[in-house]
């Protein structure tokens, strides 16, 4: 198992596919992009296969979610969600992804045996979109949810930053929009991650102001308290129900405790936390021929090695050196 010296127990396995991205989300990165890892150092399709398998089969993985970068850029992705999906014990797959291309691909990752979607769109407004992601692909996104709505690819869920003077007027109409769509919607406070450093607490919208912007129009009441278990997002129905509407307060409500989370870089580095500012390779081991034994045991000791918090309010906090394309949104 792969536990830290916390008692917590990390069974959720974040693999981020490629640090690439077709969107520029302020947030995230500049409108120049970065400078991306080189084709050599990625994992390739077989290696990460290899690495799911392992924790999976031997360190007590149960959940896989594919994300990047934008995953979907990835060509094998359909190739490498069918071999992961064929692991003993099944593990739940899905997918963070901001669907541009999902339109044409959601079918065939149903069929490969992806379980479920998390879709990133942050406006219902086309040239807010633009602004926001410096592209022009917004219905792309409306279409590619569609899509994996239309397979099968179910609960689909949204995730949306909140940013001040930007589309924090769109609380409710994107509530309403997944309402009305049957999406299941997850505001998630904006974390110091982005390549710019660019953000600042004072920007940050914070789950208080969410829960107040969405107070104004419906009726919220917290739903299962005691099952939030290791979830990031607080739900809430929305007007009695069965519609439920989650915050994510990564920064003023963190959920460290409860983290069961670990990262694999597209690179082969093992994260034990999105802020880590340490990593352990497994990528060159693997490369050197060691055994699935030795992977196993030096990832076994990167999990015990992590911090009780991801630290944003400590005095000491560093931002990770690599932003949250690189690391795996
Ligand atoms: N390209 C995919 C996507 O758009 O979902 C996957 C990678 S993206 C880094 C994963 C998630 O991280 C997205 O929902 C995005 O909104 C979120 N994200 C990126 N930078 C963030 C930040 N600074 N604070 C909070 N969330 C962020």
């Amino acid at each position: 198992m792969l536990r830290d010296s916390f008692g917590r127990v990390a069974t959720d396995l974040r693999v981020s596919l490629t640090d690439k991205c077709n969107l520029r989300c302020t947030y995230c990165m500049p409108p120049e992009g970065l400078d991306w890892l080189p084709n050599a150092q990625l994992l390739t399709a077989d290696e990460i296969v290899r690495l799911v398998a392992i924790g999976v089969e031997r360190l007590g993985i149960t959940e896989v979610r594919y994300t990047g970068g934008e995953p979907l850029l990835r060509r094998e992705l359909p190739d490498i969600v069918a071999r992961t999906a064929a692991l003993e014990p099944k593990p739940q797959l899905s997918l963070t992804t901001n669907a541009i291309g999902l339109a044409r691909l959601a079918p065939a990752l149903a069929e490969a045996g992806l379980d479920r979607v998390n879709v990133s769109l942050d406006t219902l407004d086309r040239d807010t979109f633009q602004r926001l992601s410096h592209r022009d692909r917004h219905a792309d996104v409306i279409a590619g949810l569609a899509a994996a709505d239309e397979a099968g690819l179910r609960p689909v869920k949204i995730n949306t930053v909140l940013m001040r003077g930007l589309n924090d007027h769109e609380a409710v109409p994107l509530l309403r929009f997944c309402l009305d769509k049957g999406y299941e919607l997850r505001f998630i406070e904006q974390m110091p991650l982005d390549a710019q450093h660019g953000w600042s607490r004072e920007n940050m919208v914070t789950a208080d102001e969410i829960l107040g912007l969405l107070s104004g129009a419906f009726d919220l009441t917290v739903d299962d308290v005691e099952e939030r278990g290791s979830a990031p997002a607080e739900r809430f129905l929305v007007d009695g129900g069965p519609a439920r509407v989650g915050v994510i307060g990564s920064v003023t409500r963190p959920f460290c405790g409860a983290c069961d989370r670990v990262r694999l870089t597209a690179d082969g580095q093992v994260r034990n936390c999105l802020f880590a500012t340490e990593e352990s390779d497994l990528k060159t081991p693997m490369r050197a021929g060691a055994s699935d034994d030795e992977l196993a045991e030096r990832w076994i000791a990167a999990v015990a090695r992590k911090r009780p918090g991801h630290g944003i309010d400590d005095p000491s906090f560093l931002q990770p050196a690599r932003p949250m394309s690189a690391i795996g949104g």
